[in-house]
């Protein structure tokens, strides 16, 4: 699979695929990239990887990369190659075009958590000051925009709390709707360790992952939680926490506010385990032994993954796990804290660059009167205070005729949001769409312009993984398209007219260290000297932060936040009687157009769908059967897995096939947030062989 010749040079880099953001020596021979060999002096993996990071990186050399620019009037047209400056020209020309007609709210951008920090901020830069407004959003809004939100509102950050290597420290170990083996597993090596060593494990999913029972690992209890019931099986456990007497009272007098309300409404009969027992379908003695684990089992830690965010009620979840930790005193040191396994190697990057419609880089709202002077003096240009339009409302313009123009940095929406039909029906409405990408992806097949971006390999930045650990992103090959990918946005910026320009991306950390408290101290140069660093980096914390929340919440004093229980409106019927819950699998990532493009295509070579084997049973289908999927949004066809593994009533599927499309039946329900897409509950029925 590798070609083992010998190398003659190195080049330290980081994954690009998840959120632990391992480090790699590229080992090259001249210029060609011979081997992967994960760094031992990683910060976040010491010379670990898996299969993704080590092997599957063919993708950035693959005959299917596009590598000049793009254009055609109609998407019926064929391609049209030009050059860089026809392109950019072009693209500044109909933005500018759109804006006379439709006014300068009708274009926007969508920033990639797949780019580097610096190709992020570019572009939410060129969004708000030669664009003129606040219509950025990022692909962070589909998976861990609740995380922003909820743990903002309670401990006044919008990350995780801790770094990997507190998990070492830990005595009790919940792990909620994620699947660290398949989804982060160098981070899941390290949690196997502590895990062996005799910590205590709980697994609340409604699927049986691997880590419930794995060598020499089993978990004391899983909690196969009704898809849609998280929050009433937060509750749950915290109305045990505060009836029975396990709360923390010298650090929740000492350190938290609004106590006395929350344990008010959680002490009512309504959360108790036995009153959610029916709606989570978790057997309330369970519920009171792991809040009893939890609270009085030494240090607790709560890992979780888009098993809690992409829900209707995604951020109340998160601040249900906050409020969880604050009244047991599990935050601010070793072995503890509320930590989102962030799915994209720079999730956590792009939106701390600013990504959001409503908050600039650092998480500051873009009402805020003093922090825009401080950006409008830097970048010259007014910056307005209202937020601008999110991803979903976006769609919703484009097909009322109101949003015109979209550039989509490194994203495939039409593949992964939610409720195919809508998004395509909306990116088709648009006058303009404009696709940054490696291939021609389904969005692409959508776009006008194609502007040819740059693999990881080629790229010279920084990513910021699920720790907030920025690590250094070090070319191994010059750009194959002949531009780097910060300047695109720059030089589409300076084509309308604004002046944006930056001889290196160090410069643009510069200048994202001198407008974000958050990065004061961060420059290429200490990511040289260091490795890495975890933000908060300033002058209080010159070499970083690696457990947060220490002596004082960022916010002051952490904030309990009532977290009533609402039903999604998602549930199953007599004509969709299952739920469809959807995740991923250890060799394929997302949508899979980089694994898809490498020999780790050979493990996983379609999606499928598994089923309990009563309810493939009462529906005649068998081992391996074609089956169809229908939701009230639409219909897809998949081969059947029968698995113990699903509860009775739930069905599970990947999403790394375009063909299979399991968001052609997932719905636009969403968190009353944040909008983050409901993918995980789609009621469904399923019925063997095709419809047709
Ligand atoms: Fe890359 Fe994540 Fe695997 Fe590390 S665990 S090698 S970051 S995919």
């Amino acid at each position: 699979v590798v070609d083992l010749g010998i190398p003659n040079r190195t080049v330290k880099t980081t994954c690009a695929y998840c959120g632990v953001g391992c480090s790699f020596k590229a080992e090259l021979r001249g210029d060609e990239l011979v081997r992967m060999v994960p760094d031992k002096d990683g910060g976040a993996n010491e010379g670990h990887a898996c299969v993704k990071g080590r092997f599957a990186f063919g993708y950035a050399t693959h005959p299917d990369r596009v590598l000049s620019p793009m254009i055609r009037e109609k998407i019926t047209d064929e391609w049209r190659e030009v050059d860089w400056d026809t392109a950019i020209t072009y693209v500044a020309d109909k933005m500018r075009e759109i804006q006379s007609s439709h006014g300068p709210g009708a274009i926007g951008g969508i920033t990639s958590s797949r780019c580097t920090n610096e190709d992020v901020y570019v572009v939410q830069k060129m969004v708000r000051a030669a664009f003129g407004n606040n219509n950025v959003d990022t692909c962070a809004r589909v998976c861990h925009s609740p995380t922003g939100y909820g743990l903002k509102q309670t401990f006044g950050e919008s990350a995780g709390t801790q770094d990997f290597r507190s998990v070492a420290k830990s005595d009790v170990i919940v792990v909620i709707g994620a699947n660290p083996t398949d989804g982060h597993p160098v981070f899941a090596s390290r949690m196997k360790r502590r895990l062996r060593e005799g910590a205590k494990l709980v697994v609340i999913d409604p699927r049986r992952i691997d880590l419930v029972r794995s060598p020499h690992i089993e978990a004391e209890y899983h909690l196969p939680v009704a898809p849609g019931t998280n929050v009433a099986l937060v509750n749950a456990l915290a109305h045990v926490v505060v009836t029975e007497d396990l709360v923390d009272r010298e650090f929740v007098d000492a350190r938290c506010e609004d106590f006395e309300a929350w344990a008010e409404f959680i002490a009512q009969p309504q959360n108790s385990p036995e009153a959610t027992e029916e709606i989570t379908g978790i057997p309330a003695q369970d519920v009171r032994a792991v809040a009893r684990m939890y609270a009085t089992g030494g240090n607790a830690a709560i890992y979780y993954g888009l098993g809690v965010t992409e829900h209707s009620q995604g951020s109340t979840m998160v601040m249900g796990m906050a409020n969880l930790a604050m009244a047991t005193g599990n935050i601010g040191r070793d072995g503890v804290g509320v930590n989102p396994l962030r799915g994209q190697n720079n999730v956590q990057g792009s939106c701390d660059m600013g990504s959001f419609p409503h908050e600039l880089p650092g998480y500051r709202h873009v009402s805020d009167d003093a922090v825009r002077e401080v950006f409008e003096n830097l970048w010259q240009r007014p910056l307005i205070p209202e937020p601008g339009l999110r991803i979903p409302n976006m769609f919703d313009s484009a097909l009322d005729g109101s949003f015109r123009g979209l550039y989509v940095q490194g994203e495939d929406i039409a593949q992964s949001d939610p409720n195919t039909g809508h998004v395509d029906a909306a990116l088709r409405s648009l006058d303009l769409l404009v696709v940054q990408d490696l291939f021609i992806n389904e969005t692409a097949k959508l776009a006008h312009v194609f502007l040819p971006g740059t693999s990881f390999l080629e790229k010279d930045g920084t990513f910021t993984n699920a720790e907030r650990r920025i690590n250094r992103v070090r070319p191994v090959m010059a750009p194959m398209t002949g531009k780097h990918e910060w300047q695109i946005p720059c030089e589409i910026a300076q084509a309308m007219g604004y002046d944006m320009s930056y001889d290196d991306p160090s410069e643009i950390m510069e200048e994202i260290a001198s407008l974000t408290p958050t990065f004061t101290g961060v420059s290429f140069e200490k990511l040289d000297k260091l490795g890495s660093v975890q933000w908060p980096c300033n002058t209080e914390a010159p070499e970083g932060t690696p457990i947060m929340h220490v002596d004082e919440f960022v916010r002051g004093k952490g904030k309990f936040i009532t977290t009533t229980f609402v039903p999604t409106n998602e549930r199953s019927t007599r004509k969709f009687p299952l739920i469809l819950t959807t995740g991923r699998i250890l060799s394929q990532y997302n949508v899979g157009a980089q694994t898809r493009r490498t020999h780790n295509v050979h493990w996983h070579k379609e999606d499928v769908l598994e089923i309990h084997p009563h309810d493939a049973e009462v529906r005649g289908i068998d081992d391996g059967s074609e089956v169809t999927i229908t939701s009230r949004t639409g219909e897809t066809m998949l081969r059947a897995v029968i698995s113990d593994r699903m509860p009775t009533g739930v069905v599970y599927t990947t999403f790394h096939y375009p063909l299979s499309g399991a968001n052609v039946v997932t719905t636009d329900n969403s968190d009353w947030a944040t909008n983050c897409p409901e993918y995980k509950v789609t009621a469904v029925q399923v019925m063997l062989g095709s419809r047709a």
